[in-house]
């Protein structure tokens, strides 16, 4: 059989309508089944484990159409795109049933409750360039427009940057706001190829490439402004010329092709700049584990876990925004941290607030679907729930002098006519389908209420109707039944039949083995009668229904507000709940320059050990130009002494303060800071598909061109992915680059001991504190002044079951190299390590000995990972060296 002739008529409209959605996967439906055909059916049945049929030679796969939603959701989350097809006329045997395309569901536009993460956003981005170079904040270059929305909120973002930057800051706002789906202007990519590679960085990310002509600014400028009920875009600061415009407009007519609903509650957009908060690199959002792990990037172990005591989806999202965008000034930070600190003061009102906090529901949804009109019974039920306790909210607010939820008089009022609204409407068991019935409550509508009291009667109309006929015909088994294909009728049971006499006016419809069925003209009558009311009753529901959505449509403006204020305060009490429960304490902030931590701890670490057992730790720095506090500390210590924890808690410590949150530790006086970068030497990133060592570099680098005296820069173990020789004198070069030309505050964590030996007046060495006793070593985890005295590299060597030989000689090597434990004594070696304070024009040759460098490549040496004869073929390698010398 040929292919042509195997095509049947129902599979000839399968192709013509794939046609028009290849870049979907097909649900066609066929009966009480979505099929899926050809490659759609491949694909799908290896993603969802579903079993592969043929139809005719096509390969096939079928998911019940009930349970649709469930399969759904899970090829949303692998970033497909499913194109709904539905049976759009009656089906008559023998004939090709009409099909049309109802609906498409995409990862980036689904609204469905089932489809979305509860706490997390679920954005839609958009990228494009602008067509020629334009000048923009001091700078001349073709600017990149990115803009970003979540639909089920209405949320609106948009930013621009300039090409040069690209990949740092596409990556970075990738990071930040993950995406599930990105429409991507061709020529970009085209131009652009780590567009690509930066977005395969989330496989699950579905990507579209759009022609160059869908990004138009004329037609993004009439969509938003239409959207938005504007004249023009001037309050939301985009002009015709701004590189944010296209791909917001692009937004807006994507949503339009897939929902094709209505988009009112979409009503402005945000624009940002980099410099508006503290800038999160993507390597320091990950370093820092601030929202997902290094591990297996779920939340486990990190910021958010531990500060997440949110009661509601609204706050939960909100704090995933805000550990990502930190305030930049005093003033906006101490306004935050003012009402965290109102409800960390008053216990009782806290507790309150969470308890009431609890029964608020996701009202940004909701009113999301309201607007969308696509909300059902319990939608609103749920906003009425959430209603009652932004009301309790706001009255506790009042009573208790809070700063939350206080309401102009107007709109207080129109919060609770809109819960007596929807309270006296709504039935609390509504079903979730209109035409189920039940939806409305007895007593709002009079209408409605007679056209029930109707069916009632009918129904007790039937009752007497049957007995009428029961005691005329004598038949005491005669019932009256009903079913969807043939309605109401009379049965008379096989045995009832041999005696009865059957009245003149039966008309016989079926004769069943156990039973014959009839209708009379009355019966008729009284079941066109109860149909009518039936569907009266549908009808006037569906109508009652709309008008109270549109009651809710009409306060969507008061809805937002509350959505807003109820997240903001969720966040807030959630910071506050934080600090009571870790006993943290309120930062303080001056514009002194100075960051003085008296024993922080790291908020996650800590958390995570038995009570008691973090040892604190404090540290003063200052980017000031005041030379009697250092802004660079240096640390060196032993593997597992604790420096890395250190460095990050200081971080930590920063970035909580400055989202508003108190802080581990016993007292905080800080600087707001610009910038955090946070990067570890020698971390894997071959999913990138570049050497390890050039990620660090490249990462530096960047650190390097945009760091300021402001920022905080965190380096822990830089240089570690290249030789000794190397990686020490790059150490050094970066940071004799930090400290002059910088000046920004650097905590700099080295296994490099030589580099303690730099000396200048803003430097300062700190080391971690080890207790040996009877050739037992114990890690205090306690930074001190000074550098460490070793590195215990042998010592842990040993423990690992080096052989005996081998760390005798590393021993012998070390003493020789090393006659004098205590560098810093060494007036010689202080000279030669000593920072000039011009900046030296070229590194010098030779910067160590190879005695030096054969100590540090020992020391570094990962024991865990070495194998015996690798060890052997070292220490010829180094002798070697040293017999060559
Ligand atoms: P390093 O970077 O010096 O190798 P880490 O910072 O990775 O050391 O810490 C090593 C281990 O010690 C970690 O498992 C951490 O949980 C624990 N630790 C670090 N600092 C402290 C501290 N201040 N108090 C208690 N335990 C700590
Ligand atoms: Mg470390």
């Amino acid at each position: 059989m040929s292919k042509q002739v195997s095509l049947t008529p129902m599979m000839q409209q399968y192709l013509s309508i794939k046609e028009q959605h290849k870049d979907a996967v097909l649900f066609f439906r066929l009966g009480d089944f979505y099929e899926m055909f050809n490659d759609d059916a491949l694909e799908v049945s290896k993603l969802l484990n579903l079993t592969l049929t043929q139809r005719v030679g096509s390969p096939m796969c079928g998911i019940p159409y009930h349970a649709s939603r469930i399969y759904i959701a899970r090829l949303l989350r692998a970033g497909k795109k499913i194109a709904i097809c539905e049976q759009v006329s009656d089906v008559v045997p023998g004939e090709l049933t009409e099909r049309k395309i109802t609906e498409i569901i995409t990862p980036g536009t689904a609204t469905g409750e089932d489809f979305l993460e509860q706490g997390q956003n679920n954005y839609l981005a958009a990228v494009s360039c602008t067509p020629k170079e334009i000048t923009q904040d001091g700078v001349t270059d073709i600017f990149i427009g990115f803009a970003y929305l979540d639909v089920s909120t209405g949320e609106f973002f948009a930013t621009s940057f300039p090409r040069a930057s690209f990949d740092e800051q596409f990556r970075k706002e990738l990071g930040h706001i993950q995406p599930r789906e990105i429409l991507i202007q061709m020529s970009l990519a085209e131009s652009v190829p780590t567009l690509k590679v930066l977005c395969s960085e989330y496989p699950h990310m579905l990507q579209n490439l759009y022609p160059d002509w869908h990004f138009s600014a004329a037609t993004a400028e009439k969509r938003l402004c239409a959207c938005f009920g504007t004249e023009t875009l001037k309050s939301f600061a985009i002009t015709a010329a701004s590189p944010e415009l296209p791909p917001a407009g692009l937004l807006l007519q994507y949503l339009d092709q897939t929902t094709g609903a209505a988009l009112t509650h979409i009503t402005g957009i945000k624009v940002y700049r980099d410099r508006d908060f503290v800038i999160i690199d993507d390597a320091t959002r990950k370093n820092l584990e601030l929202l997902q792990n290094l591990h297996d990037s779920t939340d486990a172990f990190t910021l958010f876990e531990t500060v997440n005591h949110t009661k509601t989806a609204m706050g939960a999202r909100l704090l995933r925004q805000w550990l990502y965008q930190p305030l930049r000034t005093a003033g906006e930070i101490k306004t935050r941290l003012d009402k965290t600190a109102a409800l960390y003061r008053k216990e009782k009102e806290l507790a309150a607030v969470r308890t009431i906090l609890a029964d608020v529901l996701d009202i940004h949804r909701l009113t999301g679907r309201v607007a969308m009109q696509r909300a059902h019974g319990k939608d609103l039920l749920a906003i009425k729930q959430s209603l009652k306790a932004c009301i309790e909210l706001a009255k506790l607010s009042k009573t208790k002098k809070l700063f939350f939820l206080q309401l102009p008089e107007g709109d207080f009022r129109n919060m609770e006519q809109l819960y007596t609204i929807l309270d006296r409407s709504i039935a609390e068991d509504c079903p979730i389908a209109v035409s189920d019935g039940g939806l409305i409550k007895p007593g709002w509508s009079e209408k409605l209420d007679e056209l029930r009291s109707t069916l009632d009667n009918a129904n007790k109309l039937l009752e007497s109707y049957l007995e009428q006929e029961r005691t005329q015909s004598g038949i005491k088994s005669l019932k009256i039944k009903y079913n969807r294909l043939s309605g109401y009728f009379l049965e008379i049971t096989r045995g009832s039949l041999k005696t009865a006499e059957i009245p003149e006016h039966f008309i016989k419809r079926r004769s069943l083995t156990t039973a014959d069925r009839f209708t009379t003209e009355a019966l008729s009558q009284l079941e066109a009668k109860l149909n009518d009311a039936g569907e009266n009753i549908i009808t006037c529901e569906k109508e009652l229904f709309l008008a109270v959505q549109a009651e809710v449509f009409d306060r969507i403006e008061l809805l937002h507000l509350l959505a807003k204020e109820v997240g903001e305060l969720d966040v807030l009490q959630s910071f506050a709940h934080t600090a009571v429960l870790h006993a943290w304490v309120q930062p303080e902030f001056s514009d002194s320059g100075i960051m003085d931590i008296r024993e922080g701890r790291h908020p996650v670490v800590e958390t995570h050990l038995p009570s008691g057992e973090f040892v604190p730790n404090s540290i003063v720095l200052s980017s000031a130009a005041d030379p009697a506090i250092p802004a660079f500390a240096l640390i060196t210590g032993p593997n597992m002494a604790g420096k890395s924890t250190f460095l990050r808690q200081t971080a930590l410590i920063t970035l909580l303060a400055q989202v508003g949150s108190f802080v581990p530790a016993e007292k905080a006086v800080l600087t707001p800071v610009d910038c955090i970068f946070c990067r570890v030497g020698a971390s894997d990133n071959l999913a990138r598909g570049e050497s390890t060592f050039l990620v660090e570099m490249t990462e530096t680098a960047y650190i390097l061109r945009n760091a300021s005296a402001h920022s905080l820069v965190i380096m822990d173990e830089i240089g570690r992915g290249t030789s000794t020789g190397d990686g020490l004198s790059i150490a050094r070069a970066v940071s004799e680059y930090l400290l002059h030309t910088i000046g920004a505050k650097t905590l700099f964590a080295t296994h490099y001991h030589e580099l303690a030996k730099l000396v200048h007046p803003r430097l300062k060495t700190l080391c971690l504190d080890v207790l040996e006793s009877e050739g037992k070593i114990v890690f205090l985890k306690k930074v001190i002044e000074g550098i460490a005295a070793h590195s215990y590299g042998i010592h842990v060597a040993e423990l690992a079951g080096l052989p005996q030989p081998v760390i005798q000689r590393a021993t012998e090597l070390l003493s020789a190299a090393i006659p004098d434990n205590s560098v810093s004594s060494s007036a010689a070696a202080a000279q030669d390590y000593t920072v000039p304070e011009k900046k030296k024009a070229a590194p010098e040759q030779n910067l160590f000995t190879d005695e030096e460098l054969i100590i540090n490549e020992m020391l570094s040496v990962n024991t865990d990972e070495t194998t015996p004869i690798e060890a052997l073929q070292m220490i010829s390698r180094w002798k070697n060296t040293l017999l060559n010398a």
